[in-house]
């Protein structure tokens, strides 16, 4: 597992989606939790950094201590049994949303509406803070991926690359909202076309 954490943080550097220090994964197994430690950079790790915590947040076998945004991750994991990976990371476009404190639910590409619904923004905590992990995650009870008010985005999948996928999904939303918004001619889906993306979901996940 630890490699697998190693590998994606690398994939997150390339994909431009975290930058020097900032940003944490963790994955959960049984009453395990796997996290990156804290000041690390994700594009960077190497096993050391990645340190075992137990659902209180207390690290065993490692020097190094788990990442300040433990609790967060914590949190989310005992809301939504069905969570095992959590990446939290500051990637430019999704986070540029949370700094304006604007949702992502513009319908300008059916498949977002289809994937997301709409990526809400948790009210401002500061990093950290019971706050923060409070605000961000009560809307774990409801969404996959959050925005997080002035401070970035976190995501939760049943694996890493699942994770991994929202992520880069929710950043390619965000990266085409602002372009799309450059040209000045943004399209919005009417209400019967988002109307008929719902009843062409159900009928796929009825399959
Ligand atoms: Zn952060």
């Amino acid at each position: 597992m630890k490699r697998k954490i190693i590998e994606l943080g690398r994939l997150l550097y390339q994909k431009d989606l975290t930058s020097a220090t900032s940003g944490n994964i963790s994955y959960r197994s049984g009453n395990k939790v796997y996290i990156t430690a804290t000041g690390t950079a994700l594009g960077f790790l190497d096993e050391n950094n990645i340190v075992e915590i137990d659902m209180e947040g207390k690290e065993f076998n490692s020097q190094e201590k788990a990442s300040s945004e433990k609790f967060m991750h914590l949190a989310i994991y005992k809301i939504r049994k069905d969570i095992k990976a959590i990446i939290h990371c500051h990637a430019p476009f999704t986070t540029a949303f949370a700094a304006c404190r604007k949702e992502l639910s513009a319908p300008i590409i059916a498949e977002n509406i289809l994937y997301f619904g709409k990526i809400p923004v948790a009210e401002y905590g500061m990093p950290s803070s019971k706050k923060l992990t409070e605000n961000t995650s009560k809307l774990f009870q409801e969404y996959d991926t959050v925005l997080m008010a002035n401070h970035g985005i976190v995501v939760g999948g049943d694996d890493l690359m699942n994770a991994f996928f929202k992520l880069e999904t929710a950043e390619t939303y965000a990266k085409t909202y602002i372009y799309s918004k450059i040209l000045n001619e943004q399209a919005f889906l009417s209400n019967q076309d988002i109307d008929d993306l719902y009843i062409l979901k159900n009928k796929l996940h009825s399959k």
